[in-house]
């Protein structure tokens, strides 16, 4: 086999020439709907949730674009991901890591200046020693279950917390908060008995700030405010309020380029499967983005180019997709055109309508192989 020569490039000198689809992120939408959700807030501040890499769209850039609308607490699920974003934002920012910490962290969460969620008995007692070891008080926030049922101390546990007078020696306070299991849909009876359920709790503990809203449960009201809401969704542009218009403003743009156009007679079997067969001749383009991009493989959609829809025909591939062309003018489109995927036609809520699922996963599964551009910054 020949070597690949020392500085010989496998990629094209611009990455967006060599990428099979372009991702942009509109960074100037995010800060907007910021200012959205804290106007909605009145008084009560606003952080942001940047876990899971900003929900796929950069932790760094998003978390950077918030800072500059005056953001200064910030939400990771993993010590890790706490990490990396206090490399990159630097010392102000108060930055929360919902999962805790794992056994053995504790070093690198408290050089790294973040705050640990606490969210169990044990969590509490690691931290508490930690503080110890360290000789001085350490930050956290104590989150209760207040009806959810996957983090949290349960209420026997803040009962135990509250009736022990060393049990929060060497902690520093900094928020009590709880999370909603049904915030996305404001007539369900388990919001108003959650919110019940967390006031009632954190009157039994030190005073300190409490947060209970994520994006969904900013719009339940004022009485779910507290002193702190933390929305990821809303600022990328998912709609917090199923069933009703969003409030927010569009984040991304997906856009696939076209690797091939032909033309093909009738009855031609088209894509793994012959799943589609041409009903006469039949004009066809294939595109650089498949069900290994995380566009899911047996949802239905369209691509548009030019306000014109061109629908997928046959399988979704790994790396490709047949799209028929047939609406549009013949050899207007060409090898290297680009075609949207994701606009303000096919928003992230529909995917995932036609997907089955959230858009919060249509997010989170966004390809690695994505040229991504953040704009707006
Ligand atoms: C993910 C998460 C949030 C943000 O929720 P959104 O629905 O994306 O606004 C807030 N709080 C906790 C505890 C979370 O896990």
């Amino acid at each position: 086999m020949n070597q690949v020569p020392r500085g010989y490039k496998t990629v094209a000198a611009d990455p967006a020439a060599d990428a099979g689809a372009i991702l942009t992120i509109d960074l100037g939408a995010v800060r907007k709907n910021y200012r959205r959700l804290q106007a909605r807030l009145g008084g009560a501040k606003c952080a942001g949730v940047v876990k899971a890499d900003g929900y796929g769209l950069g932790a760094v850039p998003v978390a950077r674009a918030l800072t500059q609308e005056g953001c200064d607490t910030f939400f990771v699920a993993h010590v890790g991901e706490g990490v990396a974003l206090r490399a990159a934002i630097g010392p102000g920012p108060s930055i929360y890591v919902l999962n805790g910490l794992p056994p053995g962290s504790e070093p690198d969460a408290i050089a790294a200046g973040l705050i640990a969620v606490l969210n169990s008995t044990e969590q509490l007692a690691a931290w508490r020693a930690a503080a110890r070891q360290a000789g001085h008080a350490l930050p956290a926030a104590l989150q209760v279950d207040s009806g959810m049922s996957r983090l949290g101390m349960s209420p026997a546990e803040v009962e135990a917390v509250a009736a022990d007078r060393h049990a929060l020696d060497g902690i520093e306070l900094k928020l009590v908060m709880s999370h909603l299991a049904c915030a996305d849909e404001p007539g369900h009876a388990a919001n108003e008995a959650q919110r019940i359920e967390f006031d009632r709790l954190r009157a039994l503990l030190p005073a300190a700030p409490a947060s209970l809203a994520n994006s969904s449960g900013i719009f339940l009201g004022p009485a779910y405010h507290h002193q702190l809401a933390r929305p990821g969704a809303a600022l990328y542009g998912i709609n917090p309020t199923p069933g009703q218009e969003n409030p927010m403003l569009p984040v991304i743009r997906l856009q696939a380029k076209v690797i091939q156009t032909r033309t093909v007679e009738r009855d031609a079997g088209i894509g793994y499967g012959h799943t589609a067969t041409a009903q006469g001749p039949q004009r066809l383009a294939t595109i650089s983005l498949g069900y290994a991009d995380g566009w899911h493989r047996r949802a239905g959609a369209a691509a548009r180019f030019d306000g014109v829809e061109l629908p997928f025909i046959g399988r979704v591939s790994m790396d490709s997709i047949i799209l028929d062309i047939s609406a549009l003018p013949e050899s207007r489109l060409k090898a290297g055109d680009l075609v949207n995927l994701i606009d303000a036609e096919q928003t992230i809520d529909d995917l995932a309508g036609s997907y089955g699922t959230i858009a919060y996963e249509v997010l989170t599964s966004l390809g690695h192989r994505f040229h991504r551009i953040h704009v707006g910054a």
